[in-house]
C-alpha cells in the first residue's frame, strides 16, 4: 500500500484472482471506515470511495492501471461513494465529456449560448413578480443540452467563472430594460462563491447597467455551504450581498442535505422548493407532507416559498391554499428567449394574471 499524494492511496493486490478477491478487499477496507476515529478527544467520520482496475484485462503496465483505477475511482466518487470496478464505458464516457467540453469552449467563446427567462409568479394572483435566467446551449449536431449536463463540465473545466460572470452581466443588462417591478433571479455555481470578491463583482455589474440591487436575486444550492473551508467565504461572500440588498434563495431545497441548520446558518430570502417534490403532490404522501411541512416552516422563518416545477391546476390549487407564496412551471409558461419577454409583460396590466389570456393571450404556450 503507498500513499500518492494528499488523500489518495493504492492498493496493490497481487494474488487477486477474478473479481471476487478485489471486491471482498475492497469491501473490508470499507468496513474500516464504518466507526468514527478519535482524533484529539473528538469522533471523526471519514469516507472514502475506492476504484478498481484488473490486470491484464484492464492494462499491463503502472500507467495504464493506475490511470483506468483512477477512472473507476470517479465513478464511485459520482456514485457517492463505495468502490466501483473499471469499465469499458468509463473510457467513452470520459471521451465524450472531453469532446464535449472543447464543444463548450468553442461554443462560449463564439458567443453560441444564449439565455432564456422562466417567469416566477405570485400564486395567488398569478401575476409575474421575476424572471429566472436560464442557460441555454443548442449544439449544432446534437441539438439542445441541458444546463444540468453541460453547467458541471464548465466546472470541472475551469470554466464557470467566466461563464457565470457572462450570465450575470447579459441577464442584468436585459432585465434593467424591464419595468421596475420585475425581479430578476440568477443561478450560481457552488464554485463561484469559492473565491472572495463575488459581491464586489455583482455590486458592480448591477450599477454599470443601473438596475437596483433589491430586483436580483441569486440562487444557490445548499451544496455552496458544504465544504467547511469555503463554507466561510460563501457565507461572507453572500452576507455582504444581502447588506448591498441583493435577494438569496436556496435552490432545490429537499434534494440533498436539507440541512434545518443551514437555514439557521443564512437569512435567505426564499427557499425553492424542488420539482421533484411538486410533482409528487398528491400522489406520495411523504412528498406532500415535506412540501407542507416547507411552506410552514419558511412561513415562521419569515421566509417566501417558490414551489419548482408546476405543471397542472391540481398542483398550483393545492399550493395556494397551503400559502406558499410563488411558483414557477410550464404550468404558467417555459422559458422564453429575451425578446419574447416585453410582448408577455407589455400586453397585460400589471398585476395581472398570467393564466388568464389578457390581450395578446400570449400563455397559449403555457399549456404543456
Ligand atoms: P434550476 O435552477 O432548479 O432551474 C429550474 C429548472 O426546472 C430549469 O431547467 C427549468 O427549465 C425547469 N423547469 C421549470 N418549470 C418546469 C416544469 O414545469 N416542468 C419541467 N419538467 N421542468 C421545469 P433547466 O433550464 O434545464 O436548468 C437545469 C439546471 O441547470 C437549473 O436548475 C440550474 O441548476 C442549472 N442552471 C441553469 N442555468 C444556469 C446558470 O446560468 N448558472 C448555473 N450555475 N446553473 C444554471
Ligand atoms: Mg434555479
Ligand atoms: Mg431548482
Amino acid at each position: 500500500m503507498a500513499r500518492l499524494g494528499g488523500d489518495e492511496f493504492a492498493v496493490v493486490q497481487p494474488k487477486a484472482v477474478g473479481q471476487e478477491d478485489a471486491r471482498s478487499l475492497a469491501e473490508a477496507i470499507l468496513t474500516c471506515f464504518n466507526d468514527p476515529f478519535d482524533i484529539e478527544d473528538r469522533k471523526v467520520m471519514i469516507g472514502a470511495s475506492i476504484g478498481i482496475a484488473q490486470a491484464p484485462a484492464d492494462g499491463t503496465d503502472l500507467f495504464e492501471l493506475s490511470r483506468r483505477a483512477d477512472m473507476a475511482l470517479y465513478a464511485a466518487k459520482r456514485n457517492a461513494g463505495g468502490y466501483h470496478f473499471f469499465d469499458g464505458e468509463l473510457e467513452t464516457g470520459l471521451q465524450e465529456r472531453r469532446t464535449l467540453k472543447q464543444a463548450l469552449r468553442t461554443a462560449f467563446d463564439n458567443g453560441d449560448l444564449t439565455i432564456e427567462y422562466q417567469p416566477i409568479v405570485v400564486l395567488e394572483t398569478n401575476s409575474i413578480t421575476a424572471f429566472e435566467a436560464l442557460l441555454r446551449w443548442h449544439h449544432p449536431t446534437r441539438g439542445n443540452i441541458s444546463p444540468s449536463v453541460f453547467v458541471p463540465l464548465a466546472e470541472e473545466m475551469g470554466l464557470i467563472g467566466a461563464l457565470g460572470d457572462w450570465v450575470l452581466g447579459e441577464a442584468c443588462v436585459t432585465a434593467s430594460a424591464w419595468p421596475e417591478g420585475v425581479g430578476l433571479s440568477v443561478n450560481l455555481s457552488p464554485l463561484q462563491l469559492r473565491k472572495p470578491g463575488l459581491a464586489f463583482a455583482v455590486v458592480r455589474t448591477l450599477a454599470d447597467c443601473h438596475l437596483s440591487p433589491t430586483r436580483l436575486e441569486l440562487e444557490i444550492t445548499e451544496s455552496a455551504l458544504l465544504v467547511p473551508d469555503y463554507a466561510e467565504i460563501a457565507l461572507r461572500e453572500l452576507h455582504a450581498l444581502r447588506e448591498a440588498g441583493v435577494h438569496i434563495s436556496l435552490d432545490d431545497f429537499g434534494t440533498g442535505y436539507s440541512s434545518l441548520r443551514h437555514l439557521r446558518s443564512f437569512p435567505f430570502t426564499k427557499i425553492k422548493i424542488d420539482m421533484s417534490f411538486v410533482t409528487d403532490i398528491g400522489r406520495n404522501l411523504e412528498s406532500t407532507a415535506i412540501v407542507q411541512a416547507v411552506i410552514g416552516l419558511a412561513k415562521e422563518l419569515g421566509i417566501k416559498t417558490t414551489a419548482e416545477g408546476i405543471e397542472t391546476e391540481a398542483q398550483w390549487r393545492w399550493l395556494v391554499q397551503r400559502g406558499c407564496t410563488e411558483g414557477q412551471g410550464f404550468f404558467f409558461s417555459r422559458s422564453m428567449p429575451k425578446a419574447e419577454v416585453p410582448a408577455l409583460l407589455g400586453q397585460r396590466p400589471a398585476g395581472a394574471d398570467l393564466r388568464r389570456n389578457g390581450p395578446g393571450g400570449g400563455l397559449a404556450r403555457a399549456t404543456s
